[in-house]
């Protein structure tokens, strides 16, 4: 599958040290778990989650009697699936009146992701509007207008320079005219402006909530997984200045730092709703911790 295809990278980093740990030892030992411990960290699957994965297989280890480290393998994966649990209504704004917000920082794929969700939800009979809210880069409204044509959604933009909010104002007004189920919003992510960034949010939450306060609203943090640990550096500052409800991991085709899936859900306990294996429309995937894991180890 093209998932297990782009995650090839990331198998072979993170499975192939794991392989060694359980074929290196023949007892569960300490130098055995910290053997895994030191695989994990290095596969990207971050501190954190690390630990609290290693915890848990412990327990396990002693609550079934494991003497023998390749009877434990099954009981790490098991261990991973759950650091990545969706929680319910992951989406939920697929079928509804919803507004749903694209954040992060330049060049992490947000554009691009705004493009292929448009696919994804047209693909099912939706009515998508897309905003161009990132109005501080002109080939960000170009490029959304290309995914336009491409995906058959609709397009609000204005000029380049011009007000994000009244970007949103005027889609806003668009969808309620044209009855539309998704509103996407393009943001424009200037993480180095802290103080801008949170104005140019709350500006947006105002019109948000005077206009379309009935819409369901989804914030989802577009991150790049090549940036490995930067990615949970990006999310960390982001979720500081506004209320994230998800993750769109992009770039996951060819980088051998998919690991940060872990590490990001197990940190922050914020879903991956989300994955990007490619530039193209198809190449938006939902995320599916049996799946992702499964084409990581089998
Ligand atoms: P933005 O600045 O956050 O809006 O980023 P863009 O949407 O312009 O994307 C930046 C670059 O990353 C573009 O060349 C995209 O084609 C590319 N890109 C986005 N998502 C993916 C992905 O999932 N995989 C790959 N390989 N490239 C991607």
């Amino acid at each position: 599958s093209k998932l297990k295809e782009g995650l090839t990278k990331t198998r072979d980093n993170i499975v192939s040290g794991i392989d060694s740990v359980f074929s290196g030892f023949s007892s569960i030992d300490d130098d055995f778990y910290d053997e895994l411990e030191e695989t994990l960290i290095m596969g990207d699957i971050g501190v954190v989650a690390t630990e609290e994965i290693l915890d848990d297989l412990k327990n396990k280890v002693k609550e079934n009697k494991i003497k023998n480290p390749a009877d434990c393998k099954q009981l790490l994966i098991d261990s991973i699936k759950e650091k990545m649990n969706l929680g319910e209504n992951a989406y939920e704004f697929e079928n509804r009146k919803s507004i749903v917000m694209l954040i992060g920082v330049n060049g992490v794929g947000k554009t691009t992701s705004v493009g292929k969700l448009a696919g994804l939800l047209k693909a099912q009979n939706k009515k998508v509007i897309m905003a161009a809210a990132d109005t501080f880069r002109a080939a960000a409204i170009e490029q959304l207008t290309e995914w336009s044509n491409r995906t058959g959604a609709d397009i609000i933009a204005q000029s380049e320079g011009s007000d994000p909010a009244a970007v949103i104002y005027d889609s806003i007004a668009a969808c309620k005219a044209r009855k539309a189920d998704v509103l996407l919003c393009d943001t424009a992510g200037r993480l180095q402006n802290k103080k801008n960034l949170m104005e140019e949010l709350r500006k947006i939450d105002r019109v948000i909530e005077r206009e379309y306060s009935d819409a369901y609203r989804e914030n989802l943090i577009v991150l790049d997984a090549t940036t490995g640990q930067n990615a949970l550096s990006q999310l960390r500052e982001f979720n500081d200045v506004t209320n994230i409800t998800g993750i769109i991991l992009t770039k996951m085709d060819g980088t051998a730092k998919g690991g940060i899936a872990v590490a990001i859900q197990a940190e922050f306990g914020i879903p991956v709703k989300y994955i990007g294996v490619g530039e193209k429309v198809e190449d938006l995937q939902k995320f599916d911790s049996d799946t992702f894991v499964n084409a990581l180890f089998d």
